[in-house]
C-alpha cells in the first residue's frame, strides 16, 4: 500500500507486528530475545553503529570475564534471529500512535501493537586529535564502565562543567591518586578550587587539542602548547539522547526536560510505548539496559495475552 505522510510517499506493510523494537543495543536485543521466545511477531529496526560498539573491554557483565560490545551485539542479533525476530536495517524517523503504532523508517511505514524504544544515547566528545584511536581502551567516558581501568594510573580528566570536579574527587577516592583536571571553563568558584587543592588534584584551565602517543597514551597537548603527561583520560561532557523520532509524541520527561519518565515496567507516559536503556532515568550500563528490555518484554507478553 502507498500512502503520503509529511510530503513523502511511504510504502506500508499491511502486517501488524506484535511489537516493533527500535535499536539493537543490549536493551533492544534482550527484549527481542524474550519476545521471540513467546513466538510473537517481532520486528527489530536498527540503523547500525551505536554506543555499545565503542565498549571494547566489558568486564562487569556476569559470566563474561571480558567481552567487547561488538561481540555482545553480534551474538545478541544471532540469538534474536534464531527466535524468528525479523531484523531490518533502517533509521526510524517518526513514531505516531493511532489505533496502533505507525513507525516510519526511510520510505517505509510499519504497524505495531507495542513499541520498545532502545535507541540509546550519543556521547558529546571533545574535538581532540587521536581520540578515536584510544576510545574504549584508554580514553573513557564513564566511571561505572571504566573507572576501574584507571586504577593506579596517571589520569587526566577533561570536562566543561563543575560536575567534573566531583568526578575527579570520586575518581581519586576509588581509583588513582595521580589526577590532573583540565576544565574548559575558568568559572570555578573558590570553594571548588580549595577542595581540589586539599585533594591534591591539579587544576588546569585550557583546551586539549591532541592526544600524544603512538600505541599507548603518553599525554595531552593543549591549545597553548602546554603538554600534560598521562596514561589514561576520562572525558566528561555528557550525552544527548537518540530521541528525535519521538518528538511528535509529547512524552513526559524529568524536571530538566531531558530523560523520559517510565513506570516500573519501563512504559512511558504513552500507553504501549516502552523506553529502555539510558533514555530513561536508570543507570547507563549494558546489564541494566538488558534487564530493562526483559522487564518490558514480559509486560508486553502479558498485555498481548489480554488483547
Ligand atoms: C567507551 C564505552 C565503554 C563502555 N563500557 C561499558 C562497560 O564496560 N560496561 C557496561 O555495562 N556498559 C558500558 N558502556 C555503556 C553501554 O555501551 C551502554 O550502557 C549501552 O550502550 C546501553 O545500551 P542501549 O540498549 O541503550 O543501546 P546502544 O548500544 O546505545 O544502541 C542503540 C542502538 O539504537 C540504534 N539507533 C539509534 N537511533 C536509531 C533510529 N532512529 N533508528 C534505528 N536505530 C537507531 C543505534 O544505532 C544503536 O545500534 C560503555 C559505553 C562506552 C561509550
Amino acid at each position: 500500500m502507498q500512502d503520503s505522510a509529511g510530503g513523502i510517499t511511504v510504502t506500508s506493510e499491511e502486517k501488524i507486528y506484535d511489537c516493533i523494537i527500535i535499536g539493537a543495543g543490549p536493551g533492544g536485543l534482550q527484549a527481542a530475545i524474550y519476545l521471540g521466545r513467546y513466538n510473537r511477531d517481532i520486528l527489530l529496526i536498527d540503523r547500525g553503529g551505536g554506543r555499545t560498539q565503542h565498549a571494547r573491554h566489558i568486564e562487569n557483565f556476569l559470566t563474561q570475564k571480558e567481552i567487547s560490545g561488538r561481540e555482545i551485539i553480534e551474538i545478541g542479533l544471532e540469538q534474536a534471529r534464531n527466535f524468528n525476530v525479523k531484523v531490518e536495517k533502517g533509521t526510524v524517523t517518526k513514531v505516531i500512535k493511532k489505533n496502533q503504532f505507525e513507525i516510519y523508517a526511510g520510505e517505509k511505514r510499519y504497524l505495531a501493537r507495542f513499541v520498545i524504544v532502545s535507541s540509546g544515547v550519543y556521547d558529546h566528545l571533545p574535538q581532540i586529535e587521536n581520540l578515536y584511536k584510544f576510545l574504549g581502551t584508554s580514553f573513557f567516558t564513564c566511571i561505572d564502565c571504566d573507572g576501574y581501568r584507571t586504577t593506579n594510573k596517571k589520569l587526566v580528566i577533561i570536562g566543561n562543567s563543575l560536575k567534573s570536579v566531583h568526578l575527579a574527587i570520586a575518581m581519586k577516592e576509588m581509583f588513582t591518586k595521580d589526577i590532573t583536571l583540565i576544565l574548559y571553563t575558568d568559572r570555578v568558584p573558590d570553594e571548588y578550587r580549595e577542595e581540589l587543592v586539599e585533594e591534591n588534584i591539579r587544576l588546569i584551565i585550557g583546551r586539549p587539542v591532541k592526544i600524544l602517543g603512538a600505541e599507548v597514551i603518553e599525554g595531552l597537548e593543549l591549545e597553548d602548547g602546554q603538554k600534560v603527561e598521562c596514561a589514561v583520560i576520562m572525558s566528561h561532557f555528557g550525552y544527548k539522547l537518540n530521541d528525535g523520532f519521538l518528538s511528535g509524541l509529547n512524552l513526559k520527561r524529568d524536571r530538566k526536560g531531558f530523560k523520559f519518565i517510565v513506570n516500573n515496567n519501563y512504559e512511558s507516559s504513552l500507553n504501549g510505548l516502552y523506553i529502555v536503556g539510558p533514555l530513561n532515568q536508570g543507570n547507563d550500563q549494558v546489564i541494566i539496559a538488558a534487564g530493562e528490555g526483559a522487564v518490558a518484554a514480559i509486560d508486553i507478553k502479558k498485555r498481548l495475552l489480554e488483547l
